[in-house]
């Protein structure tokens, strides 16, 4: 038996590597069984350049519980140790850099906590064995025990399969990982694409009886069979090759991804890049409806098929956290802070090139069946319309495919509209003026309007709605869009504005000075228009700028510009029997009533004017 002390400066290491990831020290298994995985697959490389004879031997990890003695063992048929490998790797070389890790990074959010290696066993366990056997010809079994101080020993120790064996002795305060189903979880979650199999506890099987019995009704007996459980898939979908799968294949790859969704996902776009770095995932479309909020289903990175997170920010573009699958790669560095992630290299050019990847397909798309592509826009117009407003390169190459869908459900891009009515929308400082609701019911009368002077209205329905238009007009400055209710530029009224007045001059200032004294002249600024004497008598208006601030105000952002005032349009038809009363004293009633009613096509009627004007009319139910 032999004794030493780990090589460290510092004595306090171990509580240091104990605290430091306290809330996740579940990765202890990930660190240990990708070790294990590790030494599986060197022993296939090795068989591969012929260095040692091939075997039959299947290679495996066992992940192997004894709540009784409360210890956790991770078994693996992988290459072994000699001790002069163990006293390099574990003693020195690991130590050394588990200790230069901790130091450098105690204060940073590491990704995934990745690297922390062998050690990251001393986080749950008080003391811990390693039992190893080298592949090497002549080599001699051997036990390494530390108690979680820098001191060892190592024994020698009859082994007679090669392999390794980490034995975990479970501290008092992490008791909750002595429980075989608190196992299974950690390695669901970490394990279960991992390259090697790997098998903890039994699952049963119902199969027939081999003896040929017959049950009473007369099949054949079954009886229950127990099998060694294996927990993860080896080859997942990933790391196959695209040109051998099937749609369905994708389909239930994602169902296994995520078991708990329902929902089949809208398309997938599977990456495969050797080179100038080394890239692999699915990213599968869900049907996001317009809707952003934090979803539970999200993209999770791995490297070389170990799960490492599912919090990818900083990692992928923001737009596209929204899509679901996962993304593999080795060049990720993962022993870093996040913080330090954006700014690397590797990480930039797997982001372009993933997002590249996304806009290419969805142009594809767009090309090769338009009709499919409209369909699924309501789906993931939101996405792209969130890739445009966050990232360049994206807008770029998505205004090409971004759409737009008209009240009629006919759907074009922006170039498509403008050729259709560059000619007939225009303002007078010769934009392309897009018309768009918000909402087809409550702007509902509006739209009618629009329509019947032959006007498009587009229907814009996502959250984002506002700073994508205010976007797109930043880049396409021959294009302005206008919402249908709000104030629509003169020129575009004056094509058809070519009916007369029922009002003269002198007549119209009448009717704006009594009006003037009748309703709330700071909220409501008075013009007329001749409209047809079918149209509303009153009808209000927003300004398209002032309406967009108050949203972003309401939005949280701009409180900058202090509290915006109410004000509005009012636009009076000069061809509509009711205004021409008003410049009379005896139209105040005329005219607050004209008024409540454009208040409430704009749903703008609220609190005590409401309930006055619902009095009225109650009022006169009564008299008739
Ligand atoms: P890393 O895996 O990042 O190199 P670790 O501290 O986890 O760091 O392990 C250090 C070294 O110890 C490994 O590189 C490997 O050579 C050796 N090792 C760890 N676990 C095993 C194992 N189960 N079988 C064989 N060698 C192992």
């Amino acid at each position: 038996m032999k004794a030493g002390n780990i090589s460290v400066q510092t004595e306090n290491i171990f509580p240091i590597i104990k605290k430091f990831l306290y809330s996740d020290h579940e990765i202890f298994l990930r660190e240990l069984v990708s070790n294990a995985v590790d030494a599986c697959q060197k022993v296939k490389t090795l068989e591969r350049l012929g260095e040692i004879a091939e075997t039959t031997e299947t290679p495996k990890v066992e992940v192997i519980l004894d709540s009784a003695n409360k210890t956790i063992t991770i078994r693996d048929n992988g290459i072994g140790m000699t001790e002069e490998e163990l006293d390099q790797y574990i003693n020195q070389i690991a130590f050394s850099g588990a200790e230069e890790f901790v130091s450098k990074y105690k204060d940073a959010q590491i990704i995934g906590h990745f690297g922390l290696g062998f050690y990251s066993a001393f986080m749950v366990a008080k003391e811990v064995k390693i039992q190893t056997l080298s592949h090497k010809k002549d080599a001699k079994a051997i036990e390494w025990t530390c108690d979680g101080s820098p001191a060892f020993t190592i024994a020698p120790l009859e082994k007679t399969t090669k392999g390794t064996d980490i034995i975990l002795y479970l501290a008092d305060d992490s008791l909750e990982f002595n429980e075989e189903h608190r196992l299974k979880e950690i390695l669901d979650k970490y394990c279960r694409f991992m390259p090697v199999e790997i098998y903890m506890g039994i699952e049963t099987k119902w199969e027939e009886d081999p003896s040929g019995e017959k049950d009473d009704k007369g099949n054949p007996k079954k009886i229950e069979v127990q099998y060694p459980r294996v927990i993860n898939s080896t080859t997942p979908l990933w790391v196959k090759k695209p040109s051998d799968l099937k749609d369905e294949d994708y389909t239930s790859f994602y169902h296994e991804l995520y078991p708990m969704t329902f929902e089949e996902p809208l398309f997938h776009i599977h990456i495969n890049v050797d080179y100038p770095f080394n890239l692999t995932g699915i990213l599968f479309f869900p049907k996001l409806k317009n809707q952003m909020e934090v979803q539970k289903n999200k993209v999770q990175l791995y490297c070389n098929q170990v799960f490492i997170t599912d919090e990818v920010k900083n990692i992928l573009p923001d737009f596209l956290t929204l899509l679901h699958g996962v993304v593999d790669s080795p060049d990720i560095p993962l022993n870093v802070s996040r913080s330090y992630l954006q700014a690397d290299g590797n990480v930039k050019k797997i982001s372009s090139h993933i997002t590249k990847k996304v806009a290419d397909k969805l142009q594809s798309m767009f090309n090769n069946d338009r009709a499919d592509f409209e369909s699924k826009w309501e789906d993931i117009g939101v996405f792209i319309q969130y890739g445009i407003l966050t990232d360049e390169k994206f807008a770029e190459k998505a205004m090409n495919f971004t759409l737009f869908r008209n009240t009629n459900n006919e759907s074009k891009t922006v170039e498509e509209w403008k050729e259709k009515i560059g000619t007939t929308q225009k303002d007078k400082n010769d934009k392309v003026v897009i018309l768009y609701a918000t909402d087809e019911n409550q702007q509902h009368s509006a739209i009618e309007m629009a329509k019947n002077r032959g006007w498009e209205v587009m229907v814009l329905t996502s959250p984002l709605t506002a700073p994508f238009l205010s976007h797109i007009e930043s880049k396409h400055n021959d294009i302005t869009f206008k919402r249908v209710d709000s104030d629509v530029p003169e020129k575009l009224i004056e094509q058809d504005n070519n009916q007369n007045s029922a009002l003269s001059e002198d007549e119209k200032t009448a009717v704006k000075t009594a009006l003037e004294s009748w309703v709330d002249g700071k909220k409501f600024n008075i013009q007329f228009e001749n409209m047809s004497p079918q149209d509303p008598p009153m009808i209000i208006t927003e300004n398209e700028f002032m309406r967009r601030m108050k949203e972003q105000q309401a939005l949280g952002g701009g409180g900058f510009f202090g509290n915006l005032p109410e004000s509005y349009q009012l636009t009076l038809n000069t061809n509509h029997p009711a205004v021409y009363k008003m410049k009379e004293a005896s139209g105040e009633s005329i005219a607050k009533e004209a008024l409540a009613l454009a208040q409430l096509s704009k749903g703008l009627l609220k609190g005590s004017e409401l309930s006055a004007f619902l009095q009225n009319a109650y009022q006169r139910l009564n008299n008739q």
